[in-house]
């Protein structure tokens, strides 16, 4: 049997998404939304609060400030994803999204020499829906990986979130972790008996031997906005509408601020967003792999350096203008691949970014789609696995704007020569899996 038909063995999971649903790959700006539409939010008041004693904010710390504030914040206390949600993600589009990503794992743990333990880390973990997918696979395929320790490392910052995580891949209520001095928040086991941590910042999952994946969570990451202007790059400030009231509205710094240091002198575009916290996690990530091994997987919808303005809002899978009703909205923008690549230094390897289409067909989603088809022989569930991999795949959907990217140590390419080289006239095959065909069958 093949690892794709032994993988979940064939096997359908609860109906997921509704398709009518919209991902988060759109594009919109703060537009003139009439003032009615405008209610005073409880985060609309602390932000008014702040900019009346401080002046005008970066966007990066209005994003912040709003997605993550502890008390208010838009991620903190509410379950945002799916169908009754604001947006909706590939893990909870189709359960072989998940799957193939514990595919994945499992060839770069043996393509590296099956370490005898691995962490898995997971940064933005959502619902728990991709790990517990990613556990499925794990159990099916415990043969290959026995002998094998492997523990779970959750980086969360929202309470709600990491209570319905510890639901989905523990089966129970997890208490909170009552030691103050440890970073773990909470503690438990998955259903299959792999203990699991959650933590609220990765500087504290320890340094150990892991795969780091991370699925739309660089997007939520705050960026600051520039303009180019006659006078040089303004950065664009969240301001109080003095017109009309209770409304915030964009305006330029008047003079150079600190953040421009992240602009690239030889920068052609005339507007763009960087993310320096992303910057900051892919050094850490990268440090990490090349003094422990192991890899790291993000995926995102992103650009390689050509995007200009991406920042937008969500609201029950709708565009939101980002400044109307502050903490009731999903704020996103667009990942910069080229930026994440330039953090790494040199420190690893990177591959991609790679359409989602072109990685998931690598990895085989055609065969392990066949596999649910023939095993199923109930008309709705037929029809959600074709619709789920409608949405992944097609490219005026999901199949074109999510990008895969992988950072590996120096050594996994080693010997191998990735560029056109000129005797070729194709570049070599990836020997990564998914930037490559998955060779493990
Ligand atoms: N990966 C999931 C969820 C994506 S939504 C999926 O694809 O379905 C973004 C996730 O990142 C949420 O779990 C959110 O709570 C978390 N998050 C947002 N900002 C964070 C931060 N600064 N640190 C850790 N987690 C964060």
């Amino acid at each position: 049997m093949s690892v794709l038909a032994a993988a979940g063995a064939g096997r359908l999971c609860a109906v997921r998404a509704v398709f009518t649903c919209l991902w988060r790959g759109k594009y919109f700006s703060s537009g003139n939304e009439p003032a009615e539409n405008n209610p005073v939010t409880p985060m609309l008041r602390h932000l008014m609060y702040k900019i009346k004693s401080t002046g005008p904010i970066t966007v990066a710390e209005y994003m912040k400030e709003v997605l993550t504030n502890p008390a208010k914040g838009y991620y903190v206390n509410r379950d945002m994803l799916g169908e009754k949600g604001d947006f909706i993600t590939s893990p909870e589009i189709s359960q072989i999204f998940g799957e193939l990503l514990g595919i994945w794992l499992i060839s770069e743990w043996i393509a590296t020499g099956k370490n005898a333990a691995f962490q898995l880390v997971e940064l933005g973990p959502g619902r728990g829906t991709l790990l517990g997918d990613i556990l499925r696979v794990f159990s099916q395929l415990a043969s290959v990986l026995k002998n094998c320790d492997i523990s779970i490392h959750l980086v969360e910052v929202s309470q709600k979130l990491s209570e319905i995580q510890a639901l989905t891949v523990t089966e129970e209520k997890v208490l909170l972790e009552r030691n103050a001095g440890s970073p773990v928040y909470m503690k438990g086991v998955t259903k299959s008996g792999i203990p699991i941590s959650w933590y609220r910042d990765l500087q504290d999952v320890p340094k150990e031997y892991s795969f780091y994946l991370a699925h739309e969570f660089f997007d939520v990451l705050p960026v600051h906005k520039f303009q180019k202007t006659p006078h040089g790059w303004r950065e664009v400030l969240i301001d109080i509408d003095p017109q009309v009231s209770d409304k915030l509205r964009f305006v330029l710094a008047p003079c150079a601020t600190p953040a421009e240091a992240f602009i690239q002198c030889d920068e052609t575009r005339d507007h763009v967003e960087v993310c320096p916290d992303a910057g900051v996690i892919i050094q850490e990530l990268s440090q990490r792999i090349s003094e422990t091994g192991g890899a790291a997987l993000i995926a995102d919808y992103g650009h390689d350096g050509t995007k200009t303005d991406t920042f937008r809002g969500f609201c029950g899978h709708r565009l939101h203008d980002v400044l109307i009703a502050p903490g009731t909205a999903d704020l996103t923008a667009d990942v910069d691949f080229s930026y994440l690549r330039r953090m790494s230094q040199g420190k690893v390897a990177s591959l991609g970014p790679i359409k989602q289409q072109t990685f998931l067909r690598n990895m085989g989603i055609d065969v392990r789609l066949k596999v649910l088809l023939d095993k199923s022989d109930e008309p709705s569930l037929r029809q959600q696995l074709l619709q789920g991999y409608d949405m992944l795949m097609n490219p005026t959907k999901m199949g074109e704007r999510f990008n895969f990217f992988a950072l590996i140590p120096h050594q996994r390419l080693h010997g191998r020569n990735h560029q056109m080289n000129a005797c070729q006239s194709k570049p070599s095959p990836s020997p990564v899996a998914g930037f490559g065909e998955l060779a493990w069958r």
